[in-house]
């Protein structure tokens, strides 16, 4: 092998290229990511909430056990590589919506299954935070969040120490793959795996695939001398910060898909704000942040080999929870690539064709 032949070349270094090249390099291999300083980042942006029963009937998927098993996992090892913490636990209050999503949680208390996910339901005057929550809500368990911004610091450093980051704005022009190996910006690799969220629309190796992308813009806000010891989580959601913040979203636009923040972007935020606590009239906006979700048509990550050109692999598609299901996809990649075991049915790409 020449010095800048590799084993696999990420492109991207968001959360998933991150972990697939974390998950590689400890199995042995020598990666080499490309990724061009998060320029379109949506890892950069999330709250990275973590939240196993997403969706407005709070639905168990039967994966979560195995996510949430995953995400512990690699969470804590990499506290244990950089001395830093990454996930916080922190309980969350999900506020119905409406009587039928009350009848939803019943339901859902006579599943074991998701029983221990679920917390004790409270009615409007007995919300624990001082909130508008007409409807009620419950208690919800295994919840909090990741801070992505400095995992993402993290692990770039991480990368460039061991001079596994290249960086680079690739144009997919540049790649060209053989029969065996793969080429681009003077690297060779046995694979390139596209991990470039929502810019796969315009990769033409795989903008096939359906991608069904969602802009979504998030506030930091300061709130005064209100600082909730919940996430709170109904028709928007709210993380409070270490640092005093709280992290305020999320908007949901399915046109107009940029990265650009806007002024009805923040209005929106402001006024829902406002409707969650009117007790609070003066917040002030620290921050306000807009990104793209890379989701997928069936709510499924797009895993898999480029059907005429097996050096080619997509790792995409995590849509609006890459940080509870990243860790457990790129192990099941990882250990796909290195011992050839099968991909999961509802991720792999073949799903489509
Ligand atoms: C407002 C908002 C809130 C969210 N909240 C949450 C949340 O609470 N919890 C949660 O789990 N998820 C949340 N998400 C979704 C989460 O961001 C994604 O699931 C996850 O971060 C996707 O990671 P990724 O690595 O696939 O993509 P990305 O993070 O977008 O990474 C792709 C990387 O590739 C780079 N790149 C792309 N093309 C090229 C190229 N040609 N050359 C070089 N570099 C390239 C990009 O610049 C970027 O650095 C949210 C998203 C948004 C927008």
């Amino acid at each position: 092998m020449a010095s800048n032949d590799c084993d696999t070349i990420i492109v991207g270094q968001g959360l998933a290229g991150s972990a697939l090249a974390w998950k590689l390099a400890a199995a042995g291999q020598r990666v080499c990511v490309i990724d061009d300083g998060h320029a379109t980042s949506s890892s950069a942006v999330a709250a990275g909430l973590i939240n196993p029963l997403a969706g407005l009937r709070f639905t168990r998927r039967p994966e979560v056990g195995a996510w949430l098993g995953a995400a512990d996992h690699w969470y804590t090892e990499l506290t244990h590589s950089f001395g830093r913490t990454f996930f916080h636990a922190l309980p969350m209050l999900r506020l119905f919506r409406s009587v039928e999503q009350q009848r939803f949680h019943e339901r859902r208390l006579k599943d074991p299954a998701s029983r221990e996910l679920l917390g004790s339901a409270f009615d409007a005057d007995h919300c624990p935070e001082p909130i508008t929550a007409p409807f009620g809500g419950f208690n919800q368990h295994r919840t909090g969040y990741v801070d992505l911004p400095l995992l993402m610091g993290e692990l770039r450093g991480w990368l460039r120490q061991h001079q596994h980051l290249v960086e680079h704005v690739l144009e997919p022009t540049e790649v060209e793959p053989g029969k065996n190996t793969v080429s681009v910006a003077g690297v060779r690799a046995q694979r390139l795996v596209f991990c470039d969220g929502a810019r796969l629309r315009a990769n033409p190796w795989f903008d096939d695939l359906p991608l069904a992308p969602e802009k979504g813009e998030i506030l930091n806000l300061k709130t005064g001398d209100w600082q909730p010891h919940h996430i709170i989580n109904g028709a928007y959601w709210l993380v409070p910060l270490e640092n005093g913040e709280v992290r305020f979203g999320a908007t949901h636009r399915h046109s107009q898909i940029d990265n650009r923040i806007t002024e009805a972007g923040r209005t929106e935020l402001v006024d829902a704000f406002h409707s969650l606590h009117p007790g609070l009239p003066h917040v002030h906006v620290v921050r306000q942040q807009a990104g793209i979700r890379p989701g997928t048509v069936d709510r499924y990550p797009l895993i898999g080999q480029h059907p005429a050109h097996p050096c080619l692999w997509a790792f995409n598609g995590f849509g609006a929870r890459g940080a509870l299901v990243i860790p457990w996809y790129a192990q099941r990649l990882a250990d796909h690539l290195q011992h050839g075991t099968a991909l999961p049915a509802e991720a792999d790409i073949r799903r489509f064709s």
